[in-house]
């Protein structure tokens, strides 16, 4: 695999084919990270099946079995324990599901999942259990999402989100825009994305195109956890994004042995600026079956915050928020 970075990485390569070629067997993963594969606590089948594409492995620091990066993606033995208090549906998904695959929890937005699929799977996610097949969108949003939306004047805001939106081809994705440019009241499309960082190629002079097409304004919102996911490559995405005049910020996952140190989310929350993208959110962990072993309690997740605080100029700390069910917002977590 040496060498293979400058190959791959080629601007003009179809994403999908680079999807294709991502790590799908956690052997092999680990034998490009040079890891002893007993170091793996968990290598049979899964529920959540194992993904990564080969840009993020190549973030991963060879021989390093507790990589960041590579804790976010590694399966682990401790996903099978039930733990009080982890459900399969932790923040309320299915009882704000207004029709199906359209999520209403909060006033004017609402929040679209397009897909299942996803470029990375990460053991911590909230929607691993998620019934993305009694729920995806079609994309010409023909029948219930589009008549949901045309008769609620007050949703201002589309989010999509998944699994990964942009997990979607720009053909469909332009048919979508098409069907929302028909209701004048939707203003705002958001991208809820990872591929941004995870696959750069995804940001194609084609895709740039397909989003001129909405008549309202886009946003992105990203999903970075540590400094090392960023480098010269989806910074190059970033800037095509930002000449286009589009705003990128960054949700991130407080977790446990990946970011749980001021130090390393204040290199973040830099590196972020640097690469034009804003901090917006840093979540407590949702509290989904199979992510126990990646949480923070509460003091300890304040203790970090406070330190953050202290660290960053206001512009560049995320707001610290958790999901309860059933609140009319993502709920500040209070500290003082
Ligand atoms: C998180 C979320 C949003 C977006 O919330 P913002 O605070 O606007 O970022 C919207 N809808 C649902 C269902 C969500 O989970
Ligand atoms: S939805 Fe987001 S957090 Fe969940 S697996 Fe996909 S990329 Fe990861």
């Amino acid at each position: 695999m040496k060498g293979c970075q400058a190959d791959f990485l080629s601007k003009d390569r179809d994403w999908k084919l680079v999807i294709s070629e991502s790590f799908c067997d956690l052997g092999e993963l680990l034998e490009y990270c040079e890891i002893d594969p007993s170091r793996a606590s968990f290598t049979g089948k899964h529920d959540f099946a194992f993904r990564v594409t080969r840009y993020y492995a190549s973030l991963i620091e060879k021989r390093n079995a507790l990589d960041p990066l590579l804790l976010q993606v590694l399966p682990d033995a401790r996903e099978f324990q039930l733990v009080d208090g982890y459900s399969e549906d932790a923040v309320g998904d299915k009882q704000a599901m207004a029709v199906p695959g359209l999520i209403h929890k909060y006033h004017g937005r609402v929040l679209l999942t397009l897909t299942g699929a996803c470029a990375i799977h990460c053991r911590y996610c909230f929607r691993r259990h998620f019934a993305y097949s009694e729920s995806s969108v079609d994309y010409r949003m023909n029948g219930q999402v589009m008549t949901y939306l045309s008769e609620n004047p007050d949703v201002s805001e589309v989010i999509l989100s998944g699994g990964d939106p942009l997990m979607v081809s720009d053909d469909k994705l332009a048919r979508l825009i098409s069907s929302l440019n028909r209701i004048p009241h939707i203003r705002v499309l958001r991208f809820h994305s990872r591929l941004l960082s995870v696959l750069p190629e995804r940001i194609s002079v084609n895709l740039l195109e397909v989003l001129k097409q909405f008549s309202g304004q886009v946003v992105f919102v990203t999903h970075i956890n540590h400094p090392n996911e960023i480098s010269a490559h989806n910074q190059a995405a970033f800037r095509l994004l930002a000449q286009d005049g589009y705003q990128v910020f960054n949700q991130s996952v407080l977790l446990k042995g990946v970011n749980d140190s001021s130090q390393i989310l204040s290199d973040l929350s830099n590196k972020l600026f640097e690469s034009h993208v804003i901090p917006y959110y840093l979540h407590r962990l949702d509290r989904v079956q199979g992510a126990a072993h990646f949480d923070i309690s509460k003091q300890e997740s304040c203790r970090i915050y406070q330190q953050l605080r202290s660290s960053l100029p206001g512009y560049l700390l995320p707001t610290l928020v958790e999901e309860v069910a059933g609140q009319s917002s993502k709920t500040p977590v209070h500290c003082d």
